[in-house]
């Protein structure tokens, strides 16, 4: 665990379940994002955690935001970016949020459909409008392929009918998956893009941004490729594929800024066995699914655990969460062990889970609160 936030849990000792963000971790991915994609403006994905404190940090910084819902452009403008900074991505919006986002002065949003731009072309018009494309998520431990995106065909048809109707057909977005460990994942994605580009030329409109989307991984378990190599592949298939004439590049990450900026840290209420023969454990904690850890769902994210009494002795358990529901179960056939000397009562951190996980908290499911939230 990182020094800093041991420190403050060590010296506060707050009440678990909680999470605690170290924002100069935020701040360096931020930086290395930056660094390793020189060409890219950066529209940090708010729903990966949208703390005020985050947002904050990144208005300084000079960052762009990409949305979900009004709420989130809402909470960026009362952060201090500016209107121009901000991108409504969400290909699924109400007309009157549309309106809404248009009068406090976005002009950047996601479609991909065709009653999404006839919304778009009502409640904003003028806007610049992206299509998203259908991508595979081969490789990325959290995919994100069937419910967004159009075809290709269909994405063609859109761009043009956008600039008839009063919109700004501006550029295409795809997204290649969450916690993506593969970056020739992008290579396809972005030929594809400037296949798109050239048939959209052919009605005599010039594309002008591709929006490459999130996925850059952050540490759980297992390795994961350097950000360079991600920053190298995504260049060199930019270069072959649009040669001299570069659009603007956007990227759009949430879980690489914030993943392995926060520490969640838990207390065992449990630990007991099934039977008088059993090997394996079962360790409940304060935490679970509906408290901060949907991710845990199909066992895809794996977070490291710590614990205090770790180097010692260790074997396999079964982790869950505190609620009355058999979908509660975090880790089962992941192969966790656990120190056999672990007690009821200890700590249990799960690292980098600063992502996807405080507004995912049920508010009072079973009657258990909101996750606490600290950010140092
Ligand atoms: C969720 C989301 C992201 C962020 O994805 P990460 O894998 O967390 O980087 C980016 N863009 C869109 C449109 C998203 O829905």
């Amino acid at each position: 665990m990182n020094e800093k936030i041991a420190h403050f849990l060590d010296n506060r000792q707050p009440a678990t379940p909680c999470l605690v963000v170290d924002l100069d971790i935020i701040r360096r991915n931020y930086l290395a994002l930056a660094e390793n994609l020189p060409q890219a403006d950066i529209y940090f994905a708010v729903k990966a955690n949208p703390a005020p404190q985050i947002l904050s940090l990144l208005v300084d910084l000079g960052a762009h935001f990409d949305a979900a819902s009004y709420r989130e452009i809402e909470a960026c403008l009362a952060a201090g970016a500016t209107p121009e900074r901000l991108s409504y991505g969400n290909t699924i919006k109400k007309q009157a949020d549309i309106a809404k986002a248009a009068d406090r002065g976005v002009d950047l949003f996601s479609f991909d459909s065709e009653a999404e731009l006839m919304k778009l072309a009502e409640a904003a018009p003028g806007s610049r409008v992206i299509c998203r494309i259908l991508m595979e998520s081969g490789d990325a431990q959290w995919p994100l392929s069937r419910k967004f995106g159009c075809t290709r065909e269909m994405a063609k048809d859109l761009l043009i009918r956008a600039n008839g109707i009063g919109l700004h057909a501006y550029g295409v977005s795809f997204h290649v998956g969450s916690q993506q460990i593969n970056p020739r994942q992008w290579i396809t994605a972005i030929e594809k893009t400037a296949a798109l580009f050239a048939d959209v030329a052919t009605a005599g409109i010039t594309l002008e941004t591709i929006n490459l989307g999130g996925g850059f991984p952050t540490y759980y378990r297992d390795d994961i490729p350097d950000l360079s190599r991600y920053g190298d592949v995504i260049s060199e298939a930019i270069a072959r594929e649009f040669g001299h004439t570069t659009p603007r590049i956007i990227i759009e990450p949430g879980r690489g800024i914030c993943g392995d900026a926060g520490v969640l840290q838990s207390e065992v209420v449990l630990i007991s066995r099934k039977g008088y023969g059993d090997d394996e454990r079962w360790v409940y904690l304060d935490i679970g699914k509906f408290g901060g850890l949907p991710e845990t769902a199909e066992e895809r994210i794996q977070y490291a655990i710590e614990t205090p009494r770790d180097g010692g002795k260790a074997g396999r358990v079964i982790i869950a969460g505190p609620t009355c529901e058999e979908l509660d179960i975090l880790y089962k056939k992941a192969a966790y062990e656990l120190p056999m000397n672990l007690q009821i009562g200890d700590k249990v951190a799960f690292l980098s889970a600063g992502a996807y996980t405080s507004t995912y908290a049920s508010i009072g499911f079973n009657g258990f609160p909101p996750l606490d939230e600290y950010y140092i």
